[in-house]
């Protein structure tokens, strides 16, 4: 087997992690409906959430949409991979979907918040967190205030929550600005591409090729 074979074989194991966060208004989720559009690889996971459904938004595709026993009864099960309280509303990660979707090779999006990705890398140390942000400060205010979905109360309070977030950056592997929408989406598959040939993910390789180089060495002695 060559080295395009065996890295072919590898990337038929398990997908990758995929962490995406970044302050409400950043754009991720254009970011991410994009990335699915454009590559194949990518699944996404849906977050179960007690926040109201916004205008438009479905059960089951943007959001499982539950109540608050449902989803604490969901916390009790152990069913969820991670969960958060964000601006009075729980948010969390449904498991067995994740699990199916990386056993099958797919890379698998979480777009969550910063407390929920902290407690991703606690558990997947070779999950990819990526964090993504607007080019400047003004430019998300306009951003969420342009979008017209939340009131003005609301948008105070997710600024509030996107100072308080810019603290945690630095638990990020990567920062990606979301300025040029189709660039941005780009520099994310590469960062994915790049991460799959990291040492963690390729044990499988090394172990072979250590073996080989064992036996060229007894070879040599
Ligand atoms: P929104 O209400 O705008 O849809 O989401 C609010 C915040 O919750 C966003 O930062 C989003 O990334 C985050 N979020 C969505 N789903 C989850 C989840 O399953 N877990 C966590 N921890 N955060 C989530």
């Amino acid at each position: 087997m060559n080295e395009a074979e065996r890295c072919a074989e590898q990337m038929k194991n398990k997908g990758i992690l995929i962490v995406i966060s970044g302050f409400s208004g950043a754009g991720k989720g254009t970011l991410v409906k994009r990335l699915l559009q454009k590559y194949d690889n990518y699944a996404l996971s849906i977050s179960m959430t007690t926040r109201q459904p916004r205008e438009g938004e479905r059960d089951g595709v943007e959001y499982f949409f539950r109540d608050k026993e449902q989803f604490e009864a969901t916390i009790a099960q152990n069913g969820l991979i991670e969960y958060a309280c964000y601006c009075g509303n729980y948010y969390g990660t449904p498991k067995a979907y994740v699990e199916e979707q990386l056993e099958a090779g797919k890379d698998v999006i979480l777009e969550i918040e910063i407390q929920g990705a902290l407690k991703v890398k606690e558990q997947f140390p070779e999950s990819l967190l990526l964090f993504v942000t607007p080019p400047s400060a003004a430019e998300l205010e306009r951003r969420l205030v342009g979008r017209g979905t939340e009131s003005m109360e609301v948008i105070r309070k997710r600024l509030a929550r996107a100072s308080e977030e810019s603290e945690g950056i630095e638990a990020y592997d990567y920062i990606v600005v979301n300025d040029v929408l189709d660039v941005c989406v780009d520099e994310v598959h590469h960062l994915v591409d790049a991460a799959r040939r990291a040492p963690v993910r390729r044990e499988a390789f090394i172990k072979e090729i250590r073996e080989e180089l064992k036996g060229f060495a007894k070879g040599a002695e």
